[in-house]
């Protein structure tokens, strides 16, 4: 088809959404203290999507056109079977940029076969450099892991590498200048996250441990020369150049930077849900949809344009108020 010709999907406020992130598992190795409760029930396997459903869906968004995949999770790569995922996206028409966001702990056995499926940018998430510190913050990560994975994810070639750090005061504040030294030594880019009121977690007060990206620019600014620019990678990061060095920093700010404006994505849970915003509740069960329709691409694709009908304008996440967003970061797939 023609690029005129082709379709893609627009919400009631104009936005384009051209993005995908898919969340294949709710489960994972780790239990970081901002994402999960220390006891957590997962799904029942038979309510994840099969493997072959979120495929089929993954198509039909790039036949609607979403030229952007990330794979995201609980941790992705403990799906079982999980590289046949990849392998299909990888041959998609239309899809330009697969990615994947990962804790890195099974990284060193599956950066390759994931570079040979085709995906072009890795996230990778790392709060400390410190291995007591890592073990706290996950509830019993080990650090080595992860360093492992990244070390192979370098080797293979990647287009892009990043590091996602989470950042809370009193707990990792004061090692942001040691993670971006770490990131420039390795020639990778890095990304600063502000916390997000997703679900109940029991482990801290959200708004006491709240660090704002500015509050972490001003501490970088003390040792490093920050240059604006304007790059983006299509998701809400905004980005620093650091003069005569290689690495990216970037900032996603959903509190004190909201992104909603420019938002175009969507986040498919591991159970089929349809999010059509992180921080609100607007969704679409494209599982029942598939599974009463087996096979059925434009039925699935219907219910896909219908959905962007009720992408609300934003969300208004407050670290004060009790948890309105009840689902936790790993089933809504960060
Ligand atoms: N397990 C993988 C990982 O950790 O990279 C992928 C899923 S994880 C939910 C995706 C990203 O969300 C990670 O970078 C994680 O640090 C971030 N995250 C989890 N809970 C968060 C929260 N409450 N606020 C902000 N970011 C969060
Ligand atoms: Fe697992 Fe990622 Fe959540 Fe940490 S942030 S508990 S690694 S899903």
């Amino acid at each position: 088809m023609s690029e005129s010709l082709k379709e893609s999907l627009t919400d009631r406020f104009g936005r384009t959404v051209d993005y995908l992130r898919i969340s294949v598992t709710d489960r994972c190795d780790l239990r970081c203290v901002y994402c999960m409760s220390e006891n957590m029930t997962f799904l029942p396997r038979e309510q994840l999507l099969t493997l072959e459903e979120i495929i089929q869906i993954g198509r039909c968004f790039t036949e609607l056109g979403v030229s952007k995949i990330r794979i995201t999770g609980g941790e992705p790569l403990h799906r079982r079977n999980i590289l046949s995922v990849f392998e299909a996206f990888g041959q998609l028409d239309g899809l330009n940029d697969l990615t994947i966001t990962t804790n890195g702990t099974q990284l060193h056995r599956f950066a390759k076969p994931l570079a040979d499926a085709g995906v072009t940018r890795v996230n990778i998430s790392l709060d400390t450099l410190d291995a007591n510190r890592f073990k706290a913050l996950t509830r019993n990560g080990d650090i080595d892991k992860v360093l492992n994975g990244i070390d192979a994810a370098q080797k293979v070639g990647f287009k892009r590498i990043k590091i996602n750090a989470v950042v809370l005061k009193n707990r990792n504040h004061d090692e942001v200048c040691a993670l971006v030294e770490h990131a420039i030594k390795r020639g990778i880019d890095i990304s600063f996250i502000e916390e997000m009121p997703l679900g109940v977690i029991g482990d801290h007060d959200r708004e006491e441990c709240y660090y704002s990206s500015d509050d972490i620019r001003r501490d970088l600014e003390k040792t490093f020369d920050l240059i604006p620019t304007t790059e983006t990678t299509g998701g809400p990061s905004r980005y620093y150049r650091i003069a005569n060095e290689q690495s990216r920093v970037g900032f996603i700010s959903p509190h004190s930077h909201n992104f909603c404006d420019t938002c175009n994505r969507v986040r498919l849970t591991a159970e089929g849900r349809l999010l059509l915003c992180l921080g609100q509740e607007h969704s679409v069960d494209l599982r029942t949809v598939v599974r009463a329709h087996p096979g059925d691409d434009d039925t699935l694709k219907q219910a896909i344009r219908e959905a962007m009908e009720i992408k609300p304008l934003g969300h208004d996440f407050d670290l004060s108020a009790k948890p309105v967003i009840f689902r936790h970061m790993n089933h809504t797939g960060g």
